[in-house]
């Protein structure tokens, strides 16, 4: 037996949890109803629960030949209601293909519905004495710190190495006591938030705790990269008026004003005026006097980030075939103020006001690089 094992079934003897409504069987239908109810629930919510759900459905036969209306009467209040569907439909399961009895073997027990590897193993230890490795969220969190595993243990490479960690670990004998002593450690001792590693059984042997490491491991989850998407937007000036478009009532920013965009490379927007010219000319057909590339602006949307290079163009003459098109030329100081989205409002405040003289001129501000 490992030392960690041999310091767990110790500690479990002496302090560990023993009085719960589910040990002390031996009965797979009375474990295998607790596992599920504390998948996603503390164990002080799920006793009351648990006793009137045994009380009801004492065994597989009746579980099975309840009303699921019943069942899920009993469950109400416990949340993710998945879990008492599939309790249903694992007793028929039971009752179709065992006549009844609940399965022995660990890979007949995971295949009922809504049992995984973890819970079949928990299953198949407390009621059978396999010898059996769990790897629940607390498990996973007690071992990412005592063997310093590194990585977020969502990941499929960092779980498997947790799961040859967790089977490594089973002791060839006493394995209840071993599997009790750890789901009572990561309950009670090396919890999510403030581990009292103060009253650890394992501490001295803990590689986080030594390495003043506890609060970093497990790894979180890792955050997903936003990708970039970038546009080149127009704020077309003919005299003291701009001109706006309304956008498509799908797609970013629905059916509200905004400025018009070109396709165009953001590097035409710095190097290649003379690209932006002709790409309004050709989109527009107006006259283009003058071209100046803004300050770029970057605005965060839930999925994707998007860059915006913005660019001043004053034209000679304005498109008459402009209304036809779902666009207006209006008074800089009036689109300012239409519904637009939060960074072409903001462009526009910023050039209304340096154009008013009292800011610094916006076609003095070099493009940032994004
Ligand atoms: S010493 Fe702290 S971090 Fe290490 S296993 Fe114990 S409670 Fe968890």
């Amino acid at each position: 037996m490992s030392d960690f094992a041999r310091r767990l079934v110790r500690w479990q003897a002496r302090a560990g949890r023993k009085d719960l409504p589910w040990q002390g069987t031996r009965d797979p239908y009375a474990i295998w109803v607790a596992e599920i109810m504390l998948q996603q629930t503390q164990v002080g919510t799920v006793i009351p629960y648990y006793q009137r759900f045994m009380q009801r459905f004492p065994d597989v036969a009746r579980l099975a030949a309840a009303a699921p209306d019943d069942v899920m009467r009993l469950w109400s209040g416990l949340g993710y209601y998945s879990r008492a569907r599939n309790l249903q439909l694992a007793a028929r399961a039971i009752v179709a293909r065992h006549g009844g009895r609940f399965p022995r073997a660990l890979a007949e027990i995971e295949r009922l519905p809504g049992i995984g590897r973890s819970t079949a193993a928990a299953i198949a230890s407390f009621a059978f004495g396999a010898r059996a490795a769990i790897l629940d969220g607390n498990v996973k969190r007690v071992l990412a710190r005592h063997f310093l595993v590194e990585g977020f243990p969502g990941e499929p490479a960092v779980e498997r190495k947790l799961w040859s960690l967790a089977e490594s670990l089973v002791p060839a004998r006493g394995v209840e006591a071993y599997i009790q002593g750890l789901m009572d450690l990561g309950a009670t001792r090396c919890t999510a938030q403030r581990p009292a590693c103060g009253r650890c059984p394992v501490r001295a042997t803990c590689g986080a705790h030594a390495a003043n490491r506890v609060s970093e491991l497990p790894a979180p989850r890792p955050r997903k990269r936003v990708p970039a998407r970038s546009t080149v937007m127009l704020v077309l000036r003919h005299g003291a008026d701009v001109l706006l478009e309304k956008r498509p009532v799908t797609g970013v920013w629905g059916g509200l004003w905004s400025l018009p965009e070109i396709a165009l490379a953001a590097d035409a927007v710095k190097d290649g005026r003379a690209d932006v010219q002709c790409a309004i000319v050709q989109r527009f057909g107006v006259q283009v006097r003058r071209v100046e590339p803004l300050a770029a602006m970057r605005h965060a949307f839930t999925h994707f980030t998007l860059d915006i290079r913005p660019v001043l163009a004053d034209v000679a003459a304005v498109d008459r075939r402009a209304g036809e098109r779902g666009a207006v030329w209006l008074p800089l100081a009036e689109a300012s103020g239409a519904a637009l989205p939060a960074p072409v409002k903001r462009l526009l405040l910023r050039l209304a006001a340096s154009t008013g003289g009292d800011q610094p001129s916006l076609l003095e501000e070099a493009v940032q690089d994004l």
